[in-house]
């Protein structure tokens, strides 16, 4: 079809967005034979800088690309939207505590699921980047009535995305090697990267690698903390890595995932797992049709069982506090 695709990007000056951007204009996301429209959304003051990044949007000449708007208006950025991408957030700033944080980016995701729930397309999907991401998503959600609940997820495939890239490195094996990675929980430090289902050419991760001191003392940390260790190496955040991860959520949730396989996503729980229901959890997810599906029928263990209920436990805690400041 020729009816471009609007894909709505907030945050959109940002780091993230300096990668994102290029990557979904150029075909990335929905393919070369796609056009894209794209809807940038940005605070007031971010917008001259924004214009300036869509000089060089225009300077690429991507011919996937339909057209660019900008603004600080939800109402009018996510109209029709048929993709959300909310990578804006409020980062923690220098004294600011817990509670200040939840309640500046309560602000922000109570607004932004306000419109979409108002303007965006009938086929919307939404995908929450921006910290706490869970947590930013359940708000945009309670705040979109009229939206379904499956249509909101926030990433948890970065992570992904470092498991998978950690167990290559273990077991001399390629990433296409890999398959079936699960990360459980919250995108916070306490989230679960879970090798006992993942594959390595046809065997079990776990069993292969044989080693479960490495598994707890350094594959996991690994994982959880490699935001940290970037940050530490680079002088800033790791945000071409979570464009990448950002792209390629959207685009599995859109096409659909390969027989075999599954990916990670923090969807809305129906209780599976044992995880309280309508927290927005990463569960592996299988997806067709832009619809996603929980995988059911994986055999926990003692240890996998503890890790995925204490992400809980903090994911539980997150939505409580936010429904203390009567967010949700
Ligand atoms: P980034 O573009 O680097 O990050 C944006 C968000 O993504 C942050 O919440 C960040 O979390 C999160 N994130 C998730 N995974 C990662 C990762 N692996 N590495 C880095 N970040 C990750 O932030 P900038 O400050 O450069 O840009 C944010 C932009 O958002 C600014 O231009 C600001 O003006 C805008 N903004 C827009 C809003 C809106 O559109 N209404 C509202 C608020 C801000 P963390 O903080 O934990 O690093």
């Amino acid at each position: 079809s020729t009816t471009p695709v609007k894909v709505a990007v907030t945050g959109a000056a940002g780091q993230i967005g300096y990668s994102l951007l290029f990557r979904i204009a150029n075909g990335d996301l929905l393919g070369p034979d796609v056009p894209v429209q794209l809807q940038l959304l940005e605070i007031t003051p971010a917008l001259k800088a924004l214009e300036g990044v869509v000089m060089e949007l225009d300077d690429c000449a991507f011919p996937t690309l339909a057209g660019v708007e900008i603004g600080d208006d939800p109402t009018k950025i996510f109209d029709g939207a048929n993709l959300a991408l909310l990578v804006g957030a409020r980062p923690r700033g220098p004294g600011m505590e817990r509670g200040d944080l939840l309640e500046a980016n309560g602000a922000i995701f109570t607004a932004q699921g306000k419109a979409l729930n108002e303007v965006a397309a009938d086929d919307v999907r939404i995908g929450v980047t921006g910290n706490p991401a869970n947590t930013n998503a359940l708000i945009a959600m309670h705040n979109a009535p009229d939206i379904p609940q499956s249509r909101f997820s926030a990433l948890t495939r970065l992570d992904h995305n470092r498991a998978i890239s950690q167990l290559a490195a273990k077991t001399g094996a390629t990433v296409r090697e890999i398959k079936k990675m699960t990360i459980w929980g919250n995108h916070s430090a306490t989230q679960y990267p879970d090798l006992f289902h993942a594959e390595v050419g046809g065997k079990n991760a776990a069993e292969l690698v044989n080693d479960q001191a490495w598994l707890e003392n350094d594959f996991i940390p690994t994982v959880a903390k490699r935001g940290a260790a970037i940050i530490d190496a680079r002088g800033s955040s790791s945000a071409a890595s979570a464009a990448s991860a950002t792209i390629d959520a959207a685009r599995d949730w859109l096409k659909g995932t390969p027989e075999g396989d599954w990916v990670s996503m923090a969807v809305v729980s129906d209780g599976s797992y044992d995880i309280p229901e309508g927290l927005i959890y990463s569960y592996p997810v299988t997806t067709s049709g832009g619809d996603w599906e929980i995988v059911q029928g994986l055999e926990i263990d003692d240890f996998s069982r503890a890790k995925m209920d204490a992400t809980a436990a903090e994911l539980v805690e997150e939505r409580d506090a936010v429904k203390g400041l009567g967010l949700i």
